[in-house]
Formats: structure tokens, C-alpha cells, sequence
């Protein structure tokens, strides 16, 4: 079966967690988020999790050589031969150059610009909560983001240090000036398709899947 490696973008909060994990579980892809692996070097408290710490308490952007390598390494492990979702990489044009090469000879299949308005970001990242054992994301309205414990696997849900009203404005700030040439470089490739984020989660799923659909049927 032919690889299909997507690549979703959107401003942190646009619904890409959630998202990503349906594409997956649909069309059999590992889900590749470089948030998720830095936060996990982080956890480990290695040299490299002590470097990261400060850049991502800080709401920056970490080298794109080392988020190039760090998903260079985690393509070639035999689980991704089948194809990839990106979440959260690349976040610039160098990255997005770099990740042609990983690819090659497949490439990029799709890239899939998941849409928000800013005011929806800061409202829906202020009052978001994630579970720090499961990861599972919790909104404002929710029992466990409120109890602080987990309705999944019992684990603490807490809010992201990233996820404060500073780092989120520093991130959308970052989000324009790094990604928007980003949407430029793959419209111009032909591989663009923008979905709105603002519906439910089935109504914003439906949207990718019937982009995903146009592409693979010539
Ligand atoms: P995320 O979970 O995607 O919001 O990522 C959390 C943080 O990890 C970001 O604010 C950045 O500091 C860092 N990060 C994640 N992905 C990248 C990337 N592709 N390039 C640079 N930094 C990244």
C-alpha cells in the first residue's frame, strides 16, 4: 500500500490534538507531534529534556535542527513505513525543507491548515486542561479539568505551562511570523487545503476527510 504522509497545521488550540488522533486510528498512521517529544525529553531530564525545558517554559521555538533530527530519527523507525501524520512540525519553511528530504522519495501527501480565529485560540487554550499520565485534552466544561483528576486513567490534569495568556500570545505572535510562509510554501506546491476549525469535532473531521478523499481520487 502507498505511504501517505499528512501534515496538519493550525495555531496551537485550532483542534490538531484531537484531530490528529482520528486521522490515525482511520488511515493506520503514527502520530508524529515534536511538542510530544520534546515534552517527553523534558520528562526523561536528560541533557537535551534541560535545554528544551527553558525554550518551552518560555513559550520559543526550538532549533530546527534539532526538531529536524528528532523527527528524522522517529520516521525511520519501521511503525511510520506505512505513513505519518505531522502535528505540530513543521512549524517553518527550513523544517518544512528538511522534512521533503526525510520523506523522499514519498513526500508530503497533504497538508491540512486547520483554521481558527485568535480571539477562539486564547478562549479555548486558557481553559484547556490535559491529563500529565494519558494526555488526554480537557475544555473547560469538563469534570476532570475541574476535580484535577483524570476520568480516563486516574492521572493529574493540569494545565500546561504553555498554555498561560503570555506564552499563548507569544505562540500566536511566533505562529504568523514562522508559519505563515509555511502556508505560503505548500499552496504553492499544490498541497494546501485549509479547513475551518470552528465546528464540532465530527463536523471539522468530515471536512478533512472528504479533502483527504479529493486527493487520493484523481
Ligand atoms: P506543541 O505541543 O506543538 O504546542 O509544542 C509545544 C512547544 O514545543 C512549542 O511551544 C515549542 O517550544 C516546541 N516545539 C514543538 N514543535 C516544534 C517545532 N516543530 N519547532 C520548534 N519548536 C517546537
Amino acid at each position: 500500500m502507498a505511504q501517505m504522509n499528512l501534515v496538519l497545521l493550525g495555531k496551537q488550540g485550532a483542534g490538531k490534538g484531537t484531530q490528529s488522533q482520528r486521522l490515525c486510528a482511520t488511515h493506520f498512521l503514527v502520530h508524529i507531534s515534536t511538542g510530544d517529544i520534546l515534552r517527553a525529553a523534558v520528562a526523561a531530564d536528560s541533557a537535551l529534556g534541560r535545554r528544551v525545558a527553558e525554550v518551552l517554559d518560555a513559550g520559543g521555538l526550538v532549533s530546527d535542527d534539532l526538531v529536524n533530527e528528532l523527527v528524522r530519527e522517529r520516521v525511520a523507525r519501521p511503525d511510520a513505513a506505512h505513513g505519518a501524520l505531522f502535528d505540530g512540525f513543521p512549524r517553518t519553511v527550513p523544517q518544512a525543507q528538511a522534512l521533503d528530504e526525510i520523506l523522499a522519495p514519498h513526500g508530503v501527501s497533504l497538508v491540512i491548515n486547520l483554521d481558527l480565529p485568535d480571539e477562539l485560540v486564547l478562549a479555548r487554550l486558557s481553559s484547556r486542561r490535559v491529563c500529565q499520565e494519558c494526555g488526554k485534552i480537557y475544555g473547560e466544561a469538563d469534570v476532570s479539568a475541574i476535580s484535577g483528576t483524570c476520568e480516563i486513567c486516574g492521572g493529574d490534569v493540569v494545565q500546561r505551562s504553555d498554555d498561560q495568556p503570555e506564552a499563548i500570545t507569544r505562540r500566536l505572535e511566533m505562529f504568523r511570523r514562522d508559519t505563515v510562509p509555511l502556508i505560503d510554501y505548500y499552496h504553492q506546491r499544490g498541497l494546501l487545503v485549509t479547513v475551518d476549525g470552528d465546528g464540532t469535532l465530527d463536523d471539522v473531521t468530515a471536512a478533512i476527510e472528504a479533502a483527504i478523499d479529493r486527493r487520493s481520487t484523481p
